[in-house]
């Protein structure tokens, strides 16, 4: 058991795929969860969290919610409102329901109203994952040595938010807590627009004919390989993402295209002196990265 946390009553995990079954194993690994409960829609997840004993019980019924202490959305974000209208009759009081969704904004705005008054909504996002979806794809490691957001909104209890933290420092991640906006800023530049950019260039390459789409993916090692895994993760979360973070993504992308539009300015006019610069600048921030131990 983690030192010094107590133990949630009942944890009830609302869509159990690779975050949802992340956060579940994490928990029970971290013995902070007494009971650990499923609610999905997809039969085939809710069998296979009983068959993998990610959770203790599991199913599509929204009563599940009655009793528990904590209430973990890990839908997409577009699903988060009405999973919590579906849940809000059955919440104790002093629940904390929280989520992980990749927006922040959007996912209080939906989530927030439709919640009764005797419960803690804190939104939180971890910042973790695989290109991989479903329950089978969640392991207890996921989130060690990962940070985690979290974006109470003003005037949240300050023992509920602490509460929370300490659940999710116990599965292993370091909490940081901003503004929603900042939030959904931050991760626009370095996980939704990144995601973008793989998508287009693996759907670019795909629109090419047939001998060079097999060139393409025998010579993928140069580079393109990394695109292809980004590339991989699930359409309805990154749809849901991209529809939800809809400013913040366009503002990024207005931003990725001036500045692409100088590097091309000095490929043309064979300015080696700014893309040297350019690329000397870029090496340093992977090196901080690695260096930060977030690799
Ligand atoms: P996932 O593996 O697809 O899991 C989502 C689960 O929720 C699936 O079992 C899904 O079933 C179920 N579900 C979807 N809509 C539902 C509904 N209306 N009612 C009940 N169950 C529903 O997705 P994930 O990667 O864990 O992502 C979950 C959340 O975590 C998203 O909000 C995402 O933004 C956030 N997140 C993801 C990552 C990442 O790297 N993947 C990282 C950080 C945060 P079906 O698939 O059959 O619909």
């Amino acid at each position: 058991m983690s030192a010094g946390v107590a133990p949630f009553e009942r944890v009830l995990i609302a869509g159990i795929g690779l975050i949802g079954s992340s956060f579940a194993l994490a928990l029970r690994r971290a013995g902070v969860a007494k009971q650990i409960v499923a609610f999905d829609h997809t039969p085939d997840h809710i069998d296979e969290a009983l068959r993998l004993g990610i959770a203790d019980e599991a199913g599509n019924d929204p009563a599940l919610a009655a009793g528990a202490d904590l209430v973990v959305l890990c839908v997409p974000v577009g699903a988060c409102g009405k999973v919590a209208a579906k849940l809000a009759p059955y919440l104790t009081d002093g629940a904390i329901v929280t989520d992980v969704g990749s927006v922040k904004q959007a996912v209080i705005r939906d989530v927030a109203p439709v919640l009764p008054p005797h419960v803690h909504f804190i939104a939180g996002h971890p910042i973790a994952g695989t290109e991989h979806s479903g329950p089978a794809a969640g392991f207890a490691e996921l989130f060690d040595g990962r940070h985690c957001i979290l974006t109470p909104a003003e005037g949240a209890n300050p023992a509920a938010v602490a509460r929370l933290q300490t659940a999710w420092e116990a599965v292993g991640s370091r909490v940081t807590i901003m503004s929603a906006e900042h939030h959904d800023r931050v991760l626009a530049i370095t996980s939704h627009l990144p995601h973008l950019i793989a998508y287009t260039i693996v759907g670019t390459a795909t629109d090419l004919e047939e001998h060079m789409q097999q060139e393409v993916i025998k010579y993928s090692a140069g580079g393109f390989r990394d695109f292809t895994r980004i590339a991989a993760s699930d359409p309805v979360m990154w749809r849901d993402v991209f529809l939800n973070n809809r400013e913040a993504v366009l503002e990024m992308l207005g931003r990725l295209h001036e500045d692409l539009g100088l590097l091309a300015r000095a490929i043309r006019i064979g300015d080696g002196a700014t893309l040297e610069e350019k690329f000397t600048t870029t090496r340093a921030i992977r090196r901080g990265i690695i260096a930060a131990k977030q690799a």
